[in-house]
């Protein structure tokens, strides 16, 4: 029998544990596995290998995304390293050009290194990634939204394009959790996750998940989990699993407060670009509705110049300044020196990624709170 993504939610991958029948598989706190007799052990050997804790997290999120394997790791960076490590010297991936800064970052400084290059460019306009795509293309990596300009890309029609070259297509699906989008089945062929985020959602772990449904990139990708060695805890993979149960509910909370505020900064005459693709003037609303649903509580906005944006920082009560998003409280960030600092200013001004830029995670608090906060901090911060 199928389930719908809230059953899933709850009792997907392992529901329970079958030695004890508690309800919530148990957090197995051990690094080696007694084995029987050369060669004869009971399924487990050693817990970078595999752990039952984890192990739960990884049918799991396969589960969810409408995969068949699932990996986690011990944090988004290190499912993206993993992930890349499926490459070698020579090879090429087309990217989105507004990503996480940390992927760029890896891209940049570590791969690039090995002669793994990237290309950047605007997978919203799908001619520009089939133009792109030369015989050292291996994949296409794509965010959508996109953190932090919130830019959507129409998913099934890249996929249609990497498949037509026979290029992998790798989906950053952070920003939505598969309670609202699902790129493998969208086709791409690898979802990512900073598990960090929404999954964990509580802002006290951090961790990242890989999912894909075909039999030999799992293989491969579980040899690398095993070799880089980059593999989530026991205890983390409980915390995980543990903040998926409420994912649902979390997300209808925090894309309807993100609805509402986005709506409300728009008329507010306080801003001078909100981006959010919930918003009908947002140049993603279509492909967004289409593929996804619901569009997030990922804001972005540029205060109108007579604001300071760094006294609006300064001047936030409930909203809290900080890196990271995806908690169930609301958090704001500076991209361009905080999770965008990686990124060179020349090309993040060429992006849109303006020092200007205020990005908002929204929490599950109460919406008229938080734009209480919102308002009186635009106030305080007027330029004098
Ligand atoms: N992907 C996205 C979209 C992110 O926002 C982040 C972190 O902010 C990452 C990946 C990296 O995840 P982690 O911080 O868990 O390594």
């Amino acid at each position: 029998m199928s389930y719908n993504i809230n059953s899933l939610l709850i009792h997907g991958g392992v529901d329970g544990d079958v030695t004890t029948g508690a309800v919530n598989v148990p957090v197995y706190q051990t690094s080696t596995y007694k084995q029987d007799g050369l060669g004869k052990n009971r399924g487990w050997e050693y817990s970078r290998t595999g752990n039952p804790t984890r192990d739960a997290l990884e049918k799991l999120i396969a589960d969810l995304e409408g995969g068949s394997y699932g990996f986690a790791f011990a944090s988004g960076l290190a499912a993206i390293n993993t992930v890349l490590s499926l490459f070698k010297s020579g090879d090429k991936l087309i990217v989105s050009d507004n990503i996480y800064g940390g992927t760029f970052r890896i891209l940049d400084n570590v791969f690039k290194n090995f002669n793994i290059t990237y290309k950047i460019v605007n997978t919203s306009d799908l001619s520009a990634v089939e133009s792109a795509i030369d015989p050292d293309v291996k994949a296409v990596y794509v965010e959508s939204p996109a953190n932090p300009l919130l830019t959507v890309t129409d998913i099934a029609e890249v996929a249609k394009i990497s498949r037509k070259y026979n290029k992998l297509l790798i989906v950053d699906n952070t920003f939505l959790t598969p309670y609202l989008q699902r790129p493998l089945t969208l086709g791409a062929d690898i979802v990512i996750h900073s598990g960090t985020k929404y999954l964990g959602g509580h802002s006290d772990t951090v961790s990242g998940l890989v999912a894909v449904k075909d039999k030999e990139l799992a293989d491969r990708l579980y040899y690398l989990q095993n070799a880089i060695g980059g593999v989530l805890a026991p205890w983390d993979s409980f915390l995980v699993i543990r903040g998926i149960k409420t994912l649902g509910v979390r997300m209808d909370r925090h894309v309807a407060n993100a609805e509402k505020i986005a709506a409300w900064l728009s008329n507010s005459g306080y801003v001078s670009k909100v981006y959010y693709p919930g918003l009908e003037s947002d140049p993603g609303y279509e492909i967004q509705k289409k593929q996804a649903d619901g569009a997030g509580a990922m804001i972005s906005f540029v205060l109108d110049e007579k604001y300071d944006y760094k006294i609006f920082f300064e001047s936030l009560r409930l909203v809290t300044l900080a890196e990271s998003l995806g908690g169930v409280e609301s958090l704001v960030c500076h991209p361009a020196t905080m999770t965008h600092a990686a990124i060179p200013a020349d090309i993040r001004r060429e992006v849109g990624i303006v020092d200007e830029l205020i990005r908002l995670s929204v929490g599950i608090e109460d919406a008229d709170d938080l734009i209480e906060d919102l308002k009186q901090a635009i106030e305080s911060s007027v330029r004098r």
